[in-house]
């Protein structure tokens, strides 16, 4: 008896005008199979952090060594940081955080309600006063986003230091570092992957908007005559990257910034957008920040960060290219843009998370038949674990198991089933077309590992 889930493998595929899947769907499927969910829950959750579970923690990783490689390994003018969390306090007096990074803030009077003052919609009735469902709010404010801490045992203002808003500015603090000791020379990006905190007036959005979150950052530096040729790169660079974790044209757009928007010192902007569930949303921001940062630092430090050019002599502070892309943004969007509850003719309904094969958590679950098959099926899961990240479940109705693989996302499974035995063949089942083939059990590892590296 060959594997058999009593579908047809005929399922349409992923049509464009598919409906955008709900978001408290996408939720609740993410905290039930072990994705993301709030954190510190058991003691009522902490508004703005989130935990990443089995499966989250697998994707994000996925994620993360895709960016890392696509900007800095495939790259000879890309060199890798991982710098520390808390920098020396004047790096945010430098860089304009300290003075500007804040948000207006009001309150209502009556409630104690607090929102951001260009969210005022978002604020909902007020509970609290007599004849009218209107809040009674204060003027505007300016609330800085830095979360602070205390370092050593002083608790005054000379010890005060921030978590970083952002991963960019230590880059630029090594800036010479990194050129002199990787003998880079101008072009060259720095780039780096890890945690940032701002303090949200109003996190939402799952995880949209969290108070923790990662960026992936990369600056690069160049001949002031060369920004726009260097902006337009890596604008196309990143667009790239986001078709190639499977956002269609249909949900992907970049907003050009007005220049009412741009920051003082920026020449362009761009944010890349992804149409989630609740509208379309920057997931990354391309900016050509000038000379700004590392003057700043120059000035504020007393270390000259500019540089001269060996051939020409001629000294310079070089232009920065910035792309700075959300972790937790582009999960988020990877996962609302591979959702899809399915209900094809002559097939039980299922939902399923069409994601790219290279970033599933599971990329093969191995099922064996009946338990009485465990034997040899837990000898294919461990060979297959060498290269793959293999699941291994041997309990329930067959279908079922399926279905529990296409809700998390994995591409393949294969079921050794009765006949394995004697023809030495397991069945591959692709979750998106649900087709199967018998494939000889020796050449399982060699089959998947194409399909897998060649994009699924
Ligand atoms: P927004 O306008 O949405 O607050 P931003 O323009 O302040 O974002 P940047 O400072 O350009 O964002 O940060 C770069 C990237 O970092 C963003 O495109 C986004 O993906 C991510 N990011 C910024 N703030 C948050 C946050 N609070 N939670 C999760 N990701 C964030």
């Amino acid at each position: 008896m060959a594997a058999d889930a009593g579908q047809t493998p005929t399922a349409a595929p992923p049509s464009p005008s598919e409906p955008i899947a709900k978001m408290d769907a996408i939720v609740s499927l993410c905290a039930r199979r072990g994705f993301i969910w709030q954190s510190s829950e058991i003691y009522g959750g902490i508004n703005g952090f989130w935990d990443y579970g089995p499966l989250g923690v697998e994707l994000k990783n996925n994620l993360k060594a895709l960016w890392w490689q696509r900007v800095v390994r495939e790259r000879d003018d890309v060199e890798g940081l991982d710098s520390s969390i808390i920098a020396h306090p004047r790096t945010w007096a430098a860089s304009g955080h300290v003075e500007h990074f804040s948000d207006p803030l009001v309150d209502c009077r009556a409630c104690k309600k607090r929102v951001r003052a260009d969210q005022l919609d978002d604020a909902g009735p007020c509970p609290a006063r007599k004849g009218t469902s209107e809040h009674d709010w204060t003027p505007a404010r300016n609330f800085n986003l830095m979360l602070s801490t205390q370092i050593g045992a002083q608790q005054d203002a000379a010890s005060q230091a921030f978590l970083r808003a952002e991963t960019c500015q230590s880059i630029f603090l090594d800036m010479k570092r990194v050129r002199e000791s990787a003998r880079q020379k101008i072009p060259f990006g720095i780039a780096q992957i890890g945690k940032a905190f701002r303090n949200e007036i109003n996190p939402r959005n799952f995880t949209f908007r969290s108070r923790e979150f990662e960026q992936a950052e990369l600056e690069f530096f160049v001949h002031p005559s060369e920004r726009e040729k260097w902006f337009e790169h890596w604008l196309a660079q990143r667009l790239a990257f986001h078709r190639e974790l499977g956002f269609r044209d249909e949900r992907l757009r970049v907003r050009p910034h007005r220049p009412e928007e741009l920051a003082h010192y920026a020449r362009a902007a761009s944010d890349v957008e992804f149409l989630f569930p609740f509208g379309w949303q920057e997931i990354e921001g391309i900016h050509d920040r000038g000379d700004w940062d590392l003057r700043r630092h120059s000035e504020y430090s007393g270390k000259d960060l500019s540089i001269t050019d060996e051939e020409t002599r001629e000294r310079y502070t070089p232009m920065v290219i910035e792309t700075s892309v959300g972790v937790d943004r582009t999960c988020l969007a990877l996962l609302c843009s591979a959702y899809a509850e399915e209900k094809a003719a002559e097939a039980e309904p299922r939902t399923v998370l069409r994601l790219p094969a290279r970033l599933a958590p599971v990329q093969v679950a191995v099922l064996p038949l009946a338990k009485k098959l465990a034997e040899p099926a837990l000898r294919l899961a461990a060979g297959l674990r060498r290269h793959f990240a293999v699941f291994y479940d041997e309990a329930g109705n067959i279908g079922r198991r399926y279905r529990r693989q296409d809700e998390i996302g994995t591409p393949f499974c294969v079921t050794v089933d009765f006949e394995s035995e004697g023809d030495a063949k397991v069945t591959v089942r692709e979750r998106d077309s649900m087709a199967q083939q018998r494939i000889a059990d020796d050449a399982v590892a060699a089959y998947l590992r194409e399909r897998l590296e060649g994009g699924g």
